[in-house]
């Protein structure tokens, strides 16, 4: 993949799924690995999340800059396991030429360093992160709004256990929304525990707001990649979990009149055949209320480019009215 020219930007997909990695037979045509993705947009390198994904990216940046130095900056969401477990295998860290910054926030029990340094320690992994000859920079964000280059990024909590954000990357060719992780605010209650002393009707009302903010923060983005991981069924049985549902998802990106809607985290249980169904039922949900929104699951080595115009990628499946392909 290119470095996005100004007006152009590149978004590819390295990780798809949530909780572990799940390869084999059943996942060849979505992939296995976990969370990442890439971002190229006015000529920054814009990593988001490190999971397994994470590890054929650096291989791939190595190969395609072979020796150049290179400037990376990766977001991450949160700390568990499927969204860091990837960055000890990260090639560019292994290079001192190369320059990683890595952002995020602090964990619910722990500060973002610790944890990353955590994974690395002795005897998990023989590599100490500080001995890592790569230039790596942890920043510990405390705002919602910064900026990498000429990108201007935002960040929301997310309902999720523990610390969790997602990210808006506004670019010259688009807008970018992640949220790999984030449960549907009807169960508010159940992330926010300094809330649980609360009335039902104190805590509908804060997650109607809480909402609200959520639509306002996704209003009109391009590209919205959004956790999606259980069927309506399956979501159920899984309240609490912090994850969404197909049509939670579908209906929260067309409040937002977002324009492509990117099903995520795929549930490490679904094969191939279950994600073809789970977004047939979305793109359906989408279709029959007349929506000209498109809903396509994430698969593994998509890319999806951005410039000005519709985003397109090269192989859709999608179904929307305005199907841009
Ligand atoms: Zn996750
Ligand atoms: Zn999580």
């Amino acid at each position: 993949m290119a470095t996005g020219a100004a007006s152009s930007t590149q978004l590819r997909f390295w990780g798809v799924r949530g909780s572990i990695p799940v390869p084999g037979p059943d996942t060849l045509r979505y992939g296995g690995n976990t969370t990442c993705v890439e971002v190229r947009a006015d000529g920054e390198i814009i990593v988001l999340d490190a999971g397994t994904g994470i590890r054929a990216l650096g291989a791939t940046l190595e190969k395609e800059f072979s020796g150049e130095p290179i400037k990376i900056s990766l977001l991450i969401t949160h700390v568990h396991w499927d969204h860091i477990q990837g960055f000890p295998f990260f090639l560019p860290s292994y290079n001192d030429k190369n320059q990683v910054r890595i952002y995020g926030y602090d964990g619910a029990d722990a500060g973002l360093r610790d944890i990353l340094i955590g994974q690395m320690a002795t005897p998990f992994f023989p590599v100490r992160l500080d001995d890592l000859p790569g230039r790596i920079t942890i920043k510990k964000l405390d705002k919602y709004e910064f900026r990498i280059g000429k990108v201007r990024v935002e960040a929301k909590v997310m309902n999720h256990p523990g610390v969790c954000v997602g990210y808006r990357l506004n670019t010259s060719g688009g807008s970018i929304a992640f949220l790999p992780d984030a449960e549907p605010y009807d169960n508010y209650k159940l992330h926010a525990p300094h809330h649980r002393l609360l009335s039902p009707e104190q805590t509908r009302a804060r997650a109607e707001k809480a909402r609200k903010e959520l639509v306002d923060f996704l209003r009109g983005c391009d590209v919205l990649i959004l956790d999606a991981q259980y069927t309506d069924e399956e979501y159920r049985s899984h309240i609490g979990w912090g994850h969404g549902s197909l049509s939670t998802a579908v209906t929260l990106a067309r409040d937002a009149e977002v324009k492509r809607l990117v099903l995520f985290h795929h549930d490490p249980t679904h094969n191939d055949d279950m994600i073809d169904k789970m977004a047939s039922v979305a793109q359906s949900t989408a279709k029959n209320a007349g929506e000209s929104l498109v809903v396509e699951p994430a698969r593994e080595g998509d890319e999806i480019i951005l410039n000005g115009a519709p985003p397109r990628r090269s192989a859709s499946l999608t179904i929307g009215k305005n199907n841009p392909r």
